[in-house]
């Protein structure tokens, strides 16, 4: 089976790391359950990425997580895997989950040389979950910044891309420094142009998506979360214009797919506010893992979300629903049992830049 115009991109999260020593506040990342890959599993996820790009799906990231790998249980196992080294080697990059925060310098020497090996002749990208509270922190930031370049100086046969700051949004939403203040309007734009933070990428995460949304009050939590981002994200564009990104306003960026392995099983999971990912049955891979299986999982899933669409009095009128059908967006308000429109989209409308 071959799309001739179907180019997109493939964003992959290999979910093996297991065990954090870190509790940073409202993180719902899985700590435990991200199983080993069978060497079966291994072999069928390489022949998966050789079958996408052999059908114009460029394998782009590789991100290996999702807990910090330096305090992870299995961190020997997997720097030194030649799994997970063939795989990476696949891929045009590889996003590493570290938070650079192990005291001891001489970790990083350690790190780096591992790192170098593992990912020798590619690119790498560091993600590190970072605290809201820590955005004018000087001495942070220094120490960071510090153990970055300790390791990169230990990793010579690979290029540093860039390293993004992760934010946990449930956090910094509720986050009160001085006033009681709500800091996200403020951490997306310092976030964009602070001296501090210059070279940093910055994004939220929405921690709740990874809950099970079957729950009810998991669904609402996660509602009231993605209602508040999406009003502060828009106001925030408003207001400051091309000093924010919003990155779900970049049509063709929402073409990419993101698959994630975990614990035996891949899921196809949303692109929504930076940071959704959602493990629940909706977006699961039931099929062949091949281009084929994921094809078919993606179409059947995109007819299905236009149906409901056109159903739904929010979407009925409106021009993106095939960007938000591609996304998941409609699976997710599905999910949790919502009719109202849930993305940015909509109300950035003159700010989408159209490809
Ligand atoms: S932008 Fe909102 S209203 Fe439009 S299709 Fe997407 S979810 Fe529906």
């Amino acid at each position: 089976m071959r799309e001739d115009n179907i180019k997109k991109y493939i964003d992959f999260s290999l979910e093996i790391t297991q065990g954090c020593q870190f509790n940073c506040t409202g993180c719902f990342i899985d700590k435990e359950g991200n199983y080993w890959p069978t060497s079966n599993q291994f072999e069928k996820l390489m022949f998966l990425v050789e079958d996408l790009n052999n059908n114009e799906f460029k394998p782009m990231n590789l991100q290996v997580g999702p807990t910090d790998i330096m305090t992870c249980n299995n961190m020997d196992k997997i720097l030194s895997s030649t799994d997970v080294k063939q795989l990476a080697k696949k891929f045009f990059k590889t996003a590493i989950n570290c938070a650079f925060l192990d005291p001891y310098e001489k970790s990083y020497i350690d790190f780096g040389k591992k790192l170098n090996w593992l990912l020798e002749g590619g690119l790498v990208k560091f993600i590190i979950p970072f605290e809201a509270y820590h955005i004018d922190n000087v001495e942070y930031i220094k120490k960071i910044r510090n153990h970055i370049k300790i390791t990169l100086d230990n990793m010579p046969d690979v290029t540093h891309t860039k390293t993004y700051f992760i934010l946990n949004y449930e956090a910094t939403s509720i986050y009160d420094r001085a006033n009681n203040k709500n800091l996200t309007e403020e951490l997306i734009l310092k976030t964009h142009h602070s001296n501090l933070l210059k070279g940093f990428d910055v994004g939220f995460n929405l921690a709740h998506s990874r809950l099970n949304m079957q729950k009810p009050e998991n669904a609402k939590a996660f509602y009231d979360s993605i209602m508040t981002l999406k009003k502060y994200l828009t106001g925030a564009k408003l207001k400051y214009d091309n000093k924010i990104d919003v990155y779900d306003l970049m049509l063709h960026e929402g073409t990419d797919w993101d698959i994630f392995y975990k614990a035996g099983k891949l899921y196809m999971t949303p692109f929504l506010q930076e940071g959704v990912a959602s493990f629940d049955k909706e977006f699961e891979v039931k099929k062949d893992w091949t281009f084929k299986g994921l094809y078919e999982t993606y179409l059947e899933s995109f007819l299905n979300q236009v149906d409901w669409a056109h159903n739904n009095i929010d979407c009925k009128n409106c021009q993106f629903v095939p960007m938000c059908a591609e996304r998941g967006v409609h699976s997710l308000m599905k999910i949790i049992n919502t009719t109202n429109c849930i993305s940015p989209l909509k109300s950035l409308e003159q700010k989408v830049i159209w490809k």
